[in-house]
């Protein structure tokens, strides 16, 4: 008994001398150059520690754009109804749009939830309270958001209805105004209803597309150390303390894993008696490979992102006047056709597309798992070349016509003002020439990346190696297709 003891005891020793001689795993690495886990903690300078933590630096960034999307509104009901000269078409879709796709959501996730002032009205009443934080009842019903809603779901239905307005959206300052004046108003109505946050987590059609990209992004914030979280009972990151407000996007920040549903508001840096919470750099796309929390509405809203940036780019850029006429409403037939057509690719077509390819991606890595996690988990690398695409998008509404801020910002209604000598500005396209150039290089990196996160997603499916290396092939080919229509959309 003795020996067989010792002979376990000295197995045990020698495996662990064989393990200690074994070379580390290597660690995964995005493109083989950024390793995934990296990070810096950008928090570690205390003034920017300070800054967030700051009631203010919410507050300022919020109220100046309040004071501007009431000026947009405003101009969307008194202003000129010509859309070039007038303010809510300019800052909304060429200035606001562009700044999310080109620099918001890839290096600063959903800074923009943290200061937009469409549901602010509505937050101030339900705390009563502007920037102080005050001890007091939330005001309003605190009703919990009905759990069978609690989804995207609702998000991909609200964005597809207001995408199949999207040429009347865009081009009439007044339905501009029909769309931030609804949202404003069924957002300060739904905080005297539900508690904290819900519109925003599950209805607003803005938060839907960054949550999704939001993964992709270049900064996360997490908790500094898991133990200290865990020893400490009082968790006021959730339910607040005199500080600060408990996370209001209903999420644990203690446990956050992913971006989708964290709105930068800073609250648990405010309220963590710790200081524990921290804001970090990290490679792009690190959530996307997050293999928990993944679901079929997330799915569709991939789906719906990148069908939307293609039926964008062919009507708004595309030589097919007949479906830019039909988008804008010339007539009412022209347009159901397009709204029609627009909602069966986006929630039709392209899932099933996507479908067939993860079948065979299925049926070639040999049917191992069941088929429902392959359809999900893949849809995660389309998230890449989404975002690229809309940035690729992006460039080409922003190049042309951005020279039309500096005259609106003399000229906000169209009056003839001229508020700070700009208003006569001449229209002054910039680098149009470099265009196709920024589109095609925007794209090959959204289908490098894209194929790189598929293939780690596939090696996460199926962890036979030869499996995962078969699984990932149709990934690629639909990958390629998907680069090739957008590079025939922006350059063909
Ligand atoms: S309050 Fe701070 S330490 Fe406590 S659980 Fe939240 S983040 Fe962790
Ligand atoms: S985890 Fe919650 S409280 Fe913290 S920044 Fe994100 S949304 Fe705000």
């Amino acid at each position: 008994m003795s020996g067989g003891k010792r002979i376990v005891g000295n197995t045990a020793i020698a495996e662990a001398v064989e393990t200690a001689k074994m070379p580390a795993a290597p660690r995964e690495a995005f493109l083989g150059l950024v390793p995934v886990d990296a990070r810096l903690e950008l928090t570690k300078a205390t003034w920017l520690r300070s800054l967030l933590r700051s009631r203010w630096t919410t507050f300022v960034p919020t109220a100046l754009n309040l004071f501007l999307f009431l000026v947009i509104l405003a101009a969307g009901v008194v202003g000129t109804p010509v859309g070039n000269a007038n303010i809510a078409i300019v800052f909304i879709w060429i200035l606001w749009w562009s700044a999310l796709m080109l620099v918001l959501v890839p290096f600063a996730s959903r800074l923009w939830c943290g200061m937009c002032p469409l549901p602010v009205l509505g937050e101030w009443v339900q705390r009563f309270s502007i920037v102080k934080r005050r001890w007091h009842r939330p005001l309003g019903l605190s009703l919990k958001w009905p759990k069978k809603l609690r989804s995207m779901w609702l998000v991909n239905v609200v964005f597809l209805g207001v995408a199949a307005f999207s040429g009347i959206i865009t081009t009439r300052p007044w339905a501009t105004v029909a769309l931030l004046g609804s949202i404003m108003i069924l957002g300060t109505a739904l905080f005297l209803v539900y508690e904290r946050r819900t519109f925003c987590r599950y209805l607003c059609p803005v938060g839907g597309f960054l949550g999704l990209y939001a993964n992709f992004a270049a900064i996360e914030i997490r908790p500094r150390s898991q133990p200290v979280c865990v020893g400490h009972k009082s968790k006021e990151c959730i339910l607040g303390s005199m500080a600060g407000h408990g996370c209001p996007w209903l999420e644990q920040p203690t446990s956050l894993k992913r971006n989708t549903y964290c709105g930068l508001c800073f609250e648990c840096f405010r309220c963590c008696s710790h200081d524990n919470m921290g804001l970090f750099a990290r490679p792009f796309g690190t959530d996307l490979l997050v293999d928990s929390h993944r679901g079929l509405d997330e799915s569709w809203k991939a789906f719906i992102m990148l069908g939307a940036a293609g039926v964008y780019s062919a009507t708004m850029m595309g030589p097919w006047g007949t479906l830019k006429d039909m988008a804008n409403l010339r007539s009412l037939g022209g347009w159901a056709l397009f709204a029609g057509g627009l909602i069966a690719l986006l929630a039709g077509v392209l899932p099933a597309v996507h479908g067939a390819t993860a079948w065979l991606s299925w049926r070639l890595a040999g049917r191992t798992v069941p088929f429902r996690r392959v359809f999900t988990n893949f849809t995660y690398h389309l998230v890449p070349i989404g975002l690229l695409a809309w940035i690729g998008f992006s460039f080409a509404i922003l190049l042309p016509n951005g020279s039309y801020v500096i005259r609106i910002i003399s000229d906000p209604f169209g009056w003839g003002w001229n508020l700070f000598g700009t208003a006569h500005f001449a229209w002054t396209p910039v680098l149009t020439s470099w265009m196709p150039a920024l589109q095609a290089a925007a794209l090959l990196f959204g289908f490098v990346y894209s194929v790189d996160v598929a293939r780690k997603i596939a090696r996460q499916t199926f962890p036979a190696p030869a499996a995962a290396a078969r699984a990932v092939l149709p990934q690629i080919v639909l990958l390629a297709g998907i680069t090739a229509a957008f590079l025939w959309l922006f350059v063909g």
